[in-house]
């Protein structure tokens, strides 16, 4: 349910916000706090006029909690709290479907518009709501809030907090799935231009409305999507809760799996296109969603508590991530990093399918077995290629930038070390690179042309751009080169069929990707 909140300064302005929200909302939010000119029955009867559908709350915001209370152009015109129970009592005289009070107005307060509400047939219904337009707080608090609003028995309770960080998105929707356990109508979401994520998931985790604006300029709270923008995302995420149909006051039908990347930065990531390609053709409700994360830990606790089905974990998280998790898989912890989570109801497990798509890209490509493969790098995926080459029954040798660290690599898989300046003189089948070099936008490559004349097959894990500049040399040398798409491909469907146990669609993944990967080039 998309509500609109009308905010307009003048009565005149609000009676046509009114009529055209009700063209394209399910509900309004009349906040009477801010609408000059009072009026309140024209306002509640040009509503009820302009749609005979149409829900109507009534608010007027306490100043303290009102996010746009700074802001020069709005002014609160209700100051005392007797003035703002007589107005919330009123509309409910007037029929409102809706009343909003905050907690912070004290249990008699809300008691007595609970028992008001009763005498007059009980069609109003009570919104608790509680708004923090300077931070989200930890989950455990919010939780205590959200049981002190639940405890008066509203139909819905409203928790609004500011987000500083993405994490904080995490904390606020998982306040979701957990109303729905205490049998709570709920609507949670951040504010702010960094909680923005959280209004454009929140319908599909169950909130019970999300809100938006006709204009840009008419935003009540900062961070909120324009009616038509959050028309979009729901259409693109094709929700059956967001759906006007919604009978008033339902709870959401089963929840649908959802799953992350936590990563920083995410921006560049073609995961989620990937990833929400292969949902949308596997029939699989629920969404992939990407988030730019600083606090690592606050971001695995959000996992937990709203109950995502799985992560991938991407730079620089895939060593850090581990001590945060239930559980590492024997292949993740041989390697040494995580870039999968399952969540078993509850229980985290980290594994890794880096090397797995590396390998089903190579055995693609050449034999592995009792073959030499010179490995490019010593970090993350030079340790996932190296396990998945000696798994096959491969060779390895390592050839790093910095000696220590290759040669560290190297003693621990009991294999050849090269400085990367040798590389040239080494004797292999193959040579991959898992260093960034070269990754878009820069036309770079680990190794001078001239090296790789010895090759028969050349590898790049990068894959944007889709021929980079060492496989471009390398083909000119004559060699079989092998894009990193294939295994970007195949980690991510590997990480799918964990989540799922389903078998994803491989080939319509890579296409989307090399769709995209077309249009960059
Ligand atoms: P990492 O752990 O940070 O390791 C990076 C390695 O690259 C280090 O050994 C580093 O050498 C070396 N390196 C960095 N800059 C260099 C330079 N200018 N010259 C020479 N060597 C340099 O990173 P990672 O997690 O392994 O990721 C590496 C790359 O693999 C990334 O580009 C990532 O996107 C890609 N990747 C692709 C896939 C896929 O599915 N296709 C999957 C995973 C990763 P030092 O030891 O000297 O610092």
């Amino acid at each position: 349910m998309i509500c609109i909140p009308i905010t307009a300064g003048t009565k005149k302005e609000a009676l046509h916000a009114i009529e055209r929200s009700c063209q394209f909302a399910d509900s309004i939010e009349l906040r009477i706090d801010l609408i000059g000119g009072g009026g309140l029955a024209e306002l509640i009867s040009t509503a009820r006029n302009s749609s005979g559908l149409i829900k109507i709350i009534v608010t007027c915001r306490k100043k303290e909690e009102d996010a746009c209370a700074a802001a020069a152009h709005i002014k609160s015109t209700v100051e005392n709290t007797k003035k703002k129970i007589a107005l919330l009592k009123e509309a409910i005289e007037l029929g409102a479907d809706f009343v909003d009070i905050e907690l912070a107005e004290g249990r008699s307060a809300i008691k007595g518009l609970q028992s008001f509400c009763a005498k007059h047939g009980g069609k109003t219904k009570i919104i608790i709501s509680y708004h923090n337009v300077k931070e989200t707080p930890a989950l455990t608090e919010l939780k205590e809030i959200f049981h002190q609003c639940a405890k008066a028995k509203p139909a819905i309770v409203k928790m609004v907090t500011f987000a500083k960080t993405a994490e904080d998105n995490l904390i606020a929707l998982s306040l979701i799935p957990y109303a729905r356990k205490h049998s709570q109508e709920i609507i949670s979401l951040c504010m702010g231009d960094k909680g923005r994520i959280s209004r454009a998931i929140a319908p599909f985790l169950g909130n019970y409305l999300s809100f938006a604006t006709l204009a840009r300029e008419g935003q009540s709270a900062p961070g909120q999507f324009t009616v038509y923008e959050m028309k979009q995302i729901n259409e693109l995420f094709k929700s059956e809760r967001t759906s006007p149909s919604v009978p008033v006051l339902s709870m959401p039908p089963l929840q649908p799996q959802n799953y992350v990347l936590l990563g920083n930065p995410v921006g560049q990531s073609l995961s989620q296109l990937m990833h929400d390609a292969a949902l949308k053709k596997m029939g699989i409700e629920g969404i992939y969603s990407a988030f730019c994360v600083h606090n690592l830990g606050g971001a695995v606790q959000g996992m937990r508590a709203m109950n995502i089905r799985g992560a991938s974990v991407t730079i620089p998280f895939k060593v850090a991530v581990m001590e945060y998790l239930d559980d590492v898989d024997d292949d993740a912890m041989k390697i040494g990093a995580v870039n999968t989570i399952i969540n078993n109801n509850g229980r985290l497990i980290g594994c890794n399918t880096d090397w797995l798509g590396l390998i089903l890209t190579l055995k693609k490509a050449m034999p592995v077995k009792n073959k030499t493969f010179v490995i490019i790098g010593a970090g993350g995926t030079a340790r996932a290629t190296a396990y998945g080459i000696i798994k096959e029954g491969g060779f390895p040798i390592i050839a790093n930038r910095t000696p220590e660290k290759g040669k560290t690599l190297s003693d621990k898989l009991n294999c050849p070390f090269y400085s990367l300046t040798e590389s040239g003189k080494i004797k292999a089948d193959c040579l991959i690179n898992t260093t960034p070099v070269g990754m878009y936008p820069k036309d770079k490559s680990p190794v001078k042309a001239a090296a790789l004349g010895g090759y028969k097959y050349v590898m790049d894990v990068i894959y944007n751009p889709l021929k980079t500049k060492l496989l471009k040399d390398a083909e000119k040398q004559g060699c079989h080169i092998i894009s990193g798409v294939d295994m970007f491909v195949n980690q991510g469907a590997e990480q799918l069929l964990l989540w799922t146990g389903v078998e994803p669609p491989r080939a319509l993944m890579k296409k989307v990707i090399l769709e995209r990967l077309t249009k960059i080039e």
